[in-house]
């Protein structure tokens, strides 16, 4: 075993049904994710990083080491953001607040970030994140970039590789985007961000 472990399912594999199927989820977490976990794994002695952090890893390596780095960083927050039965549909408190001063309403901020996930051309990442003086920012992210590597804090992510929804959703990755809000944790999304 590695310095790198595969993070538990904070929910059972068929929580997240039928948004996010427990097929889906066990390929996505226990096949790609965990596939990412060992290359990096294997990548790490001689290279420098040995005894840095993930975020420290993203913001400095190259090639391999990066990318795997990246996928972890991305789908620990990734699964870590949802939940099968939220207790609140929607954020509330100083996120809130923050999500209707910079997009006008929180309908209008899923509209731009669902049309951003869904326009992004290949594999990437569609973030909400805040910048240092707490502005919210929405960036789409190819492959295993994250939005540290811009100085920002990441809140909230879509996954919009097609291993994310193929399985459940096939060629329809918008239908996919606009399910998932039923099962994000709003209160792990807040905490982010406070
Ligand atoms: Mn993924």
């Amino acid at each position: 075993m590695g310095k790198y472990t595969l993070m538990a399912l904070p929910y059972a594999q068929d929580a997240l049904e039928p948004v996010i199927s427990q097929q889906t989820l066990e390929f996505h977490h226990g096949k790609h994710l965990a596939a990412y976990v060992n290359n990096l794994n294997g990548l790490l002695e001689g290279s420098g990083f040995e005894n840095a952090t993930l975020e420290e890893i993203v913001c400095k390596a190259s090639g391999g080491i990066l990318n795997n780095a990246g996928q972890i960083l991305n789908h620990e927050l990734y699964f870590g953001q949802f939940c099968g039965k939220p207790t609140k549909k929607e954020p509330t408190g100083a996120l809130a607040e923050a999500i209707a001063k910079d997009f006008g309403s929180f309908d209008a901020f899923k509209e731009e970030f669902q049309k951003k996930g869904a326009t992004l051309f290949g594999s990437g990442w569609v973030w909400l994140s805040a910048d240092k003086d707490g502005k919210l920012v929405i960036t789409q992210e190819t492959n295993a970039a994250n939005p540290v590597q811009r100085g920002l804090t990441p809140l909230l992510t879509f996954d919009v590789w097609e291993h994310a929804y193929y399985l459940d959703y096939q060629n329809r990755r918008p239908d996919h985007l606009a399910a998932l809000w039923a099962i994000i944790d709003w209160n792990v999304v807040e905490k982010r961000f406070n």
